[in-house]
């Protein structure tokens, strides 16, 4: 079902955006309280909900910092492809159990930055600085980039926007087959939308309120036959007593169901979670068996699955897609530069260089 709010916090300063004035009206059945700033009474009293009765409560705000940066898990120490990010929405209806922002968030409410033009046009200003560089941007860092979209109706602005900028490309993550509000767009190739995917097992367990497997994969051959690209992210990936056959099936109906040349990346990542996302997911999630692996810690502070369960899952799960897709960029996320060179023929030697590999599929470049 899609996510409905059973209240709207609004600050007064969002009332004068166009963004939501529009929720507001298509929303006027649902309690609304208008509130000062996000230090009111109201707004604290609402930050202390339960994650779940949080996520009930849709909070509308004008975003005054910088809601476009690179990738915060950008690190010298491992290989990053110079990612950036969009901040419009923070948090998400969707309820994985492994989910980082269970742990992240400060205030449990579903916010939406609404001051989405003034955001983009400084956005824009930053990366017109730079003309002959590329840009990838994604808006799914802190939330599902389409599962709010019957709400927001976001995405229609950000595509047609991004359509129009010669040196950008955007990236929509989801795990939804909440794709309506795209089609028909004037997206002019340089709109990406990628699905996240996990074995069937993984996701009946753990992805809670999201698209089965052949619903995000419908969803991706509905968008390639309007014209756009797709891309998909085996991250995480799970170790689980049936990882091997869950995986190389997973792929195999990837393959049935799109094919290579359509696909502009796809990116491994094991799991990897902060310890203290562990006691939390297993209150909210008493079945999930997924933090019961062998990990141990990493020199982020993160937990990782030990070393050999790491490089095996790595190399199984790329070797299946290369026997079929071997054109397709492949990239692993947040690894060092040895796990680079023990898995593939090629190793980037920089952010840089990372990013022209991935670019190298993206029908926008091959056209330019
Ligand atoms: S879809 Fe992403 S942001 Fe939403 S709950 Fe799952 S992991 Fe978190």
């Amino acid at each position: 079902m899609p996510y409905h709010p059973e209240k709207i916090l609004v600050e007064k300063s969002a009332l004068g955006y166009r963004f939501c004035q529009e929720i507001l009206n298509s929303y006027k059945s649902v309690p609304t309280e208008t509130i000062e700033s996000e230090n009111s009474r109201e707004s604290s009293k609402d930050s202390a909900l339960s994650l779940s009765q949080g996520k009930r409560v849709l909070y509308l705000k004008e975003f005054k910092g910088s809601a476009f940066k690179l990738c915060p898990g950008y690190s010298e120490n491992v290989l990053c492809c110079n990612y950036y990010v969009l901040d419009l929405v923070e948090n998400c209806p969707l309820e994985c159990s492994y989910c980082i922002l269970q742990v992240f968030l400060n205030r449990p409410l579903i916010t939406f930055h609404v001051n989405v033009e003034s955001i983009i046009e400084s956005m824009i200003r930053e990366i017109n600085q730079y003309p002959n560089r590329p840009f990838r941007i994604g808006t799914g860092e802190h939330s599902d980039s389409l599962a709010l979209d019957h709400i927001f109706r976001v995405n229609p602005y950000l595509v047609e926007t991004f359509a129009k900028l010669p040196n950008a490309t955007l990236e929509l993550k989801t795990k939804t087959a909440a794709i309506d509000s795209l089609i028909g767009l004037e997206h002019g190739g340089k709109t990406v939308v990628a699905w996240s995917l996990n074995p069937i097992e993984i996701i009946q367990g753990n992805e809670h309120k999201t698209a089965s497997l052949q619903q995000r994969l419908n969803a991706a051959s509905k968008l390639i036959d309007n014209g756009y690209q797709v891309a998909f992210h085996f991250d995480p990936l799970v170790h689980y007593p049936n990882w091997e056959s869950g995986y190389s099936e997973t792929i195999e109906v990837l393959f049935d169901n799109i094919r290579p040349e359509h696909i502009a990346w796809i990116s491994l990542g094991t799991l990897r979670y902060i310890p203290k996302l562990k006691q939390i997911a297993e209150e909210r999630f008493p079945k999930t068996a997924i933090f019961s692996g062998e990990f141990i810690p990493a020199t982020d502070g993160k937990m990782r699955y030990i070393k050999p369960i790491r490089r095996k899952m790595l190399e199984k799960v790329s070797g299946w897609i290369r026997k079929i897709a071997p054109g397709v960029p492949l990239y692993i996320c947040m690894e060092q530069r040895s796990a680079w060179s023990k898995l593939f023929s090629y190793c980037p030697a920089s952010p840089q260089d990372l990013e022209a590999y991935l670019n190298t599929n993206l029908n926008s470049d091959r056209n330019a």
